[in-house]
């Protein structure tokens, strides 16, 4: 358990020296805990440390964790694969979505969303390597899914997402990072406002700090390896 605070100090010094080696400002990256398959004394133990933002990869594995966590003010997104029948949970128990990639999720999502909880703040993830079978939408697509979402009453669209191929190389990393925030100044071109590049994993986030990344979603990093199952 110590180990996880330990591990959120290192890493917070990291991503602000990441940050500034990029010409950014050392609080310009918003860490996100991935807390999926951990257990939750692990996210109690981050947020004594300060961490507010955590991800979940599994519908009922967040809720179950939301409610053991409840008095400690925590903003939750999903970054999993979300399916057309399970639209409603995320609705109504999330802050952020990562991993829209179609206008009907985009739509249920908005229809399901509870007005006082207000918008909904999503990422369209992006098929950024084209890989046959991803979830993403393709890159010809994005627009038109992004001015769909940008209608959407009680959906916030907040930017791009994206869970490029592994490579090991830095230079090879920053390509698709740089392809998605190339996309997301294309759509500001064209009038849609965007805030957010959710991009950057354990083994990659540097890169994507170097070509704008503004939230980084860090799981084996922060918590250590996975539980199986
Ligand atoms: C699991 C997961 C992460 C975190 O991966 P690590 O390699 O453990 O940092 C980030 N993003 C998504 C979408 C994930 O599914």
């Amino acid at each position: 358990m110590i180990r996880v605070t330990e591990n959120l100090a290192l890493i917070n010094d990291l991503l602000a020296l990441a940050a500034v080696e990029a010409n950014r400002g050392p609080t310009s990256i918003r860490l996100l805990a991935v807390s999926k398959k951990q257990p939750v004394e692990k996210i109690l133990a981050a947020a004594a440390a300060g961490q507010v933002d955590f991800g979940e990869n599994f519908v009922q594995e967040g809720l179950a964790k939301m409610a053991r966590t409840r008095s400690e003010n925590l903003i939750w997104h999903f970054i999993g694969h979300l399916q057309t029948n399970k639209t409603r949970v995320v609705a109504e128990n999330f802050d952020w979505i990562h991993t829209i990639d179609n206008a009907k999720t985009a739509r249920r999502l908005s229809d399901q969303r509870p007005a006082a909880l207000g918008a909904l703040n999503v990422c369209l993830q992006v098929n950024v390597d084209n890989e046959e079978g991803k979830s993403g939408v393709g890159v010809d697509k994005l627009a038109e899914l992004a001015a769909t979402c940008a209608e959407l009453p009680n959906l916030a669209l907040r930017g791009l997402m994206c869970l490029p191929a592994v490579r090991t190389e830095f230079d090879d990393q920053r390509a698709p990072f740089k392809k998605l925030r190339v996309l997301a100044d294309t759509l500001r071109a064209r009038g849609i406002a965007l805030d957010t590049l959710s991009m950057g994993m354990s083994e990659d986030y540097r890169a994507a700090i170097y070509e704008g990344a503004t939230i980084v979603r860090l799981g084996t990093a922060v918590f250590g390896e996975r539980m199986s199952g």
